[in-house]
């Protein structure tokens, strides 16, 4: 989509296509939606995606909203329903953003205005036009003598960032930032957490999720963090939640309430939390039984991944599956014969015959697999481990996860750049 300073609001089709490692761009003609050239310029754009080639496409003209309903087909572009509105404010708009992707058909965004005012605005498709319905927030943004700037929002649209600008003449030697960002809470508190109720239902633990799952779900981890910091108690749904026993996820296939869990608990050992539960040792020891029920999930996916093909595992790769196999029977006394097999080591019996698989990298003594996250050699020297593939972090090439300051060795598995532990992007 596109707009133009003279009003005009458009799609413009482009097609990218590779050929013979050629990339070439070909513009089409320009499907109006607004022709009028009514000098209101386009001043943002938020199409919403409603089911498969349909889309949804909002333009703000200054304090006036147009939209419209996009059909693609193979070979054409249908654009219809197209209506215009005018709504509870005077002065241009100057942030748009799309309240959760996922509460499709509730079609809503969210948009700001000079004057200071935040504005949902529920869309319906309409018979021949679509609709809009305006309802100004009723949260208190405090700005004083600012503007707002720009908006967005998280995922599911439960915590918003506004930029903020100054609006009068100000005195640089007194106030130092003219610019500034501000967040606030989208939602009543008790709405937000049942909506995580909803999505912590036992239900869904059957649903399989990707090792990722919970970066669709950090505003919600944000709004927790944010209660505890300030001794707000969480529902009690959500306390009890954290007492359940590690052992009744074992056959779910969603990784999604242990990471919840672990991230409470983690706010409870980390002195986050404002009056938690006193009961740190606990609280660490079912952390590490959750990190242990992850890391076997992983290590199935890693292990069903390359079963067949164990003979084209990269040296790396075989040593990271051997210490997977080791920490396998330590744990879960369940042993790989299979894998033990094919790269001809001893299948193990007992833990302490185990035999160490690495050296250390300074003085060459051997290095046991003791623990899942730290290693020592036998004169001391501490390395971390690998929270995908097992192997001592002795070389510089790896990125650590912000959250949980685990580390991942490049170059091994390569499935995904996520912490194993906590889901979250490694950097
Ligand atoms: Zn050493
Ligand atoms: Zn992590």
């Amino acid at each position: 989509m596109c707009g133009s300073l003279k009003g005009i609001l458009g799609f413009l089709p482009v097609a990218v296509v590779m050929a013979d490692e050629e990339l070439t761009i070909s513009v089409k003609n320009l499907c109006k939606v607004w022709d009028e050239e009514d000098c209101m310029s386009v001043d943002h754009i938020a199409v919403l995606k409603i089911a498969l080639r349909k889309y949804i496409c909002i333009a703000a003209k200054v304090h006036a909203l147009v939209g419209c309903e996009i059909l693609l087909t193979e070979d054409s572009i249908m654009i219809r329903n197209v209506g215009h509105s005018f709504g509870l404010h005077k002065l241009p708009v100057t942030g748009m953003a799309v309240i959760d992707m996922k509460s499709i058909p509730q079609y809503k965004v969210l948009i700001a205005t000079t004057e200071g005012k935040l504005i949902e605005v529920k869309v319906s498709l309409g018979e021949d036009e679509i609709k809009f319905q305006h309802d100004r927030l009723t949260i208190d943004l405090d700005l004083k003598n600012n503007m707002i700037q720009g908006l967005a929002l998280s995922t599911n649209g439960l915590l918003g960032g506004i930029v903020l600008k100054t609006s009068v003449y100000y005195d640089h030697l007194e106030k130092k930032e003219p610019l500034q960002f501000a967040m606030f809470v989208t939602k009543p508190f008790e709405e937000i957490y049942a909506k995580l109720k909803n999505v912590l239902k036992p239900q869904y633990s059957f649903l399989n999720t990707d090792s990722n799952a919970i970066t669709s779900y950090t505003d919600y981890l944000d709004i927790i963090r944010m209660n505890l910091a300030a001794g707000i108690p969480l529902p009690d749904w959500l306390t009890a939640f954290t007492t359940n026993a590690v052992q009744n996820y074992e056959n779910s296939y969603s990784t999604l309430e242990l990471y919840f869990m672990r991230f409470i608990l983690h706010a409870y050992v980390s002195g986050l939390a404002v009056g938690a539960p006193k009961d740190k040792a606990n609280f660490e020891a079912k952390m590490r039984e959750i990190d242990a029920l992850i890391m076997r999930r992983y290590i199935s996916k890693v292990i069903n991944s390359c079963k067949e093909s164990l003979d084209l595992l990269s040296p790396g790769q075989a040593q990271s599956l051997l210490l997977m196999a080791d920490w396998l029977f330590k744990k879960f006394d369940t042993t790989l014969d299979f894998l033990y097999a094919a790269f001809g080591c001893d299948i193990p019996s007992e833990n302490e015959t185990l035999p160490a698989r690495e050296t250390c990298g300074i003085c060459k003594q051997e290095v046991k697999l003791e623990d899942l996250k730290v290693a020592q050699c036998l004169k001391g020297h501490t390395f971390t481990r690998c929270c995908q593939s097992l192997l001592l972090c002795d070389v510089s090439h790896f990125s650590h996860c912000p959250a949980c300051k685990s580390v991942v060795l490049k170059d091994i598995w390569n499935f995904d750049p996520y912490c194993t532990y906590c889901g979250m992007m490694t950097i």
